[in-house]
């Protein structure tokens, strides 16, 4: 199963992507988590990538490119895989199409995950990541009890640097720009799949189920 995940910053693609990773045992391939650790790590795309990121602006293409032909030859990736955030311009979907069919293995499905700009709003303005976990939570939509785990056990609830409002609404503006315009570029290519991912992670989780089979 080879599939890309499209949706705005906060639509649950990471979230999902990990869960379909866990059920049917392909990577889930996130660009914004591999840049993240880079920048982490302090290579020299990390650093180059670090005020990008934290602005909500993108990454060049041929940064972004070069990280994921690199990831998408790795063993693990052989049987398919879950791309989360990428491609995120035409540039990059033109040769992500390119490469898979250098590689004989063209794209199965694009799934878009839909969903209301307000809650869009809320989940990434109320996110956080338990440091203790890594647990993804949220303060408006997780349970009090949820909430309490991570606290209760000296855990703090961490929230993303790009999760600032100024730097939301930048890359809210950056995806329709540059992103959503993919959509139409997967219809045309009668790949694409949309769902209703405003639910619950379960429900959504369904739905991206019953769109794959
Ligand atoms: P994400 O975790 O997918 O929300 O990505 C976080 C940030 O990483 C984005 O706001 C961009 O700065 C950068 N990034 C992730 N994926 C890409 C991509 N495919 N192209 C360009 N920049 C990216």
């Amino acid at each position: 199963m080879r599939i890309v995940l499209l949706g705005a910053p906060g639509s649950g693609k990471g979230t999902q992507a990990r869960k379909l990773m866990a059920d049917k045992n392909i990577p889930q391939v996130s660009t914004g988590d591999m840049l993240r650790a880079a920048a982490a790590a302090g290579t020299r795309f990390g650093v180059q990538a670090k005020p990008l990121i934290d602005a909500g602006n993108l990454v060049p293409d041929d940064v972004v490119l070069g990280i994921i032909s690199e990831r998408l030859g790795e063993p693990d990736a052989q049987e398919g895989f879950i791309l989360d955030g990428f491609p995120r311009t035409t540039r990059q979907a033109l040769d992500l199409e390119e490469l898979l069919d250098q590689m004989g293995t063209p794209l199965d499905t694009a799934v878009l995950l839909d969903v209301d700009f307000e809650i869009l709003m809320k989940r990434l303005t109320g996110r956080r990541t338990c440091s203790m976990t890594g647990k993804l939570l949220n303060v408006y939509f997780s349970s009090r009890e949820e909430l309490g785990e991570c606290t209760g056990a000296g855990g703090e609830l961490v929230q993303r640097v790009d999760d600032n409002e100024e730097t939301i609404s930048n890359r809210l503006a950056v995806y329709r720009e540059n992103t959503e315009p993919l959509i139409e570029f997967y219809r045309q290519r009668e790949k694409l799949i949309t769902i209703n991912a405003e639910g619950s992670v379960a429900e959504v989780y369904e739905s991206l189920i019953a769109a794959l089979s």
